[in-house]
């Protein structure tokens, strides 16, 4: 997360706007994401309203083309995550009929609008919108965000790497592992350098992470700590 906020800061001009996620709850979507496998998930997110962004780290991280009323929630730290769907990439963002029946108008659109954010995961994909995503992110008054993780094992789903776009990874790319190996193995396959291990057993290899508006615009996202403070904020320069 520090490096991931360095990022953000070297690159604060080709954004926006920016959102502030709290780093225990980025930990849960990881999480959620795992265990969900193979399907990706679709989360709802709701802002805290009574912890507006740190306005030093808001002034710190706002760039030259900074826009306020952008979207709905901004200038808040996104203060609770909801799983409300998990499949495919397609039907990930389809509710089910009695969600939206009973609880929402169906004018709300197929995700039922109930949330101000929304994010889904890109399970051994990068975090790049698909068509579907971008149809999607039609109905969101805040941000989506998409969440990618490549991991091992791989099960039904090797890493997709075939996207165009920008990335923005939490922690380094993902990297073989060099050995001092000689002899040749007809079983040889690619090792990666692991970031951590989730409690499934899935290795992680890399974590990407962005966030964006409905117009394709790019929000840069910040992870802060409980005073929300950017881990690493100490260091930025
Ligand atoms: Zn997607």
């Amino acid at each position: 997360m520090v490096t991931y906020n360095q990022e953000s800061y070297a690159s604060k001009d080709a954004y926006t706007a920016q959102i502030h996620l709290p780093g225990h709850l980025f930990e849960k979507l990881v999480w959620w994401a795992l265990q969900a496998l193979p399907d990706e998930i679709l989360v709802g997110m709701d802002i805290n309203s009574e912890a507006p962004h740190n306005q030093e780290v808001e002034l710190k991280f706002r760039g030259s083309e900074h826009t306020e009323g952008l979207f709905q929630g901004q200038g808040f730290i996104i203060g609770e995550a909801h799983i409300v769907n998990r499949g495919d990439s397609y039907s990930v963002h389809h509710l089910p009929e009695d969600w939206t029946d009973d609880m929402f108008s169906t004018s709300r659109g197929s995700r039922a609008g109930r949330f101000t954010h929304w994010l889904h995961t890109h399970p051994n994909a990068p975090a790049i919108p698909s068509h579907a995503d971008a149809d999607a992110a039609q109905e969101t008054s805040g941000v989506d965000m998409i969440l990618g993780l490549r991991f091992s094992p791989e099960g039904p789903l090797p890493w997709f790497d075939d996207v165009e776009g920008v990335r923005r990874r939490v922690g380094s790319k993902a990297e073989p592992v060099k050995t001092k190996r000689k002899r040749r193995s007809f079983f040889a396959r690619q090792e990666l350098k692991t970031l951590g291990v989730a409690p499934s057993g899935h290795k992680i290899h890399e974590i990407q992470l962005i966030a964006f508006r409905k117009n394709g615009l790019g929000i840069n996202v910040i992870m802060v700590d409980q005073n929300g403070y950017p881990y690493g904020w100490e260091n930025l320069s």
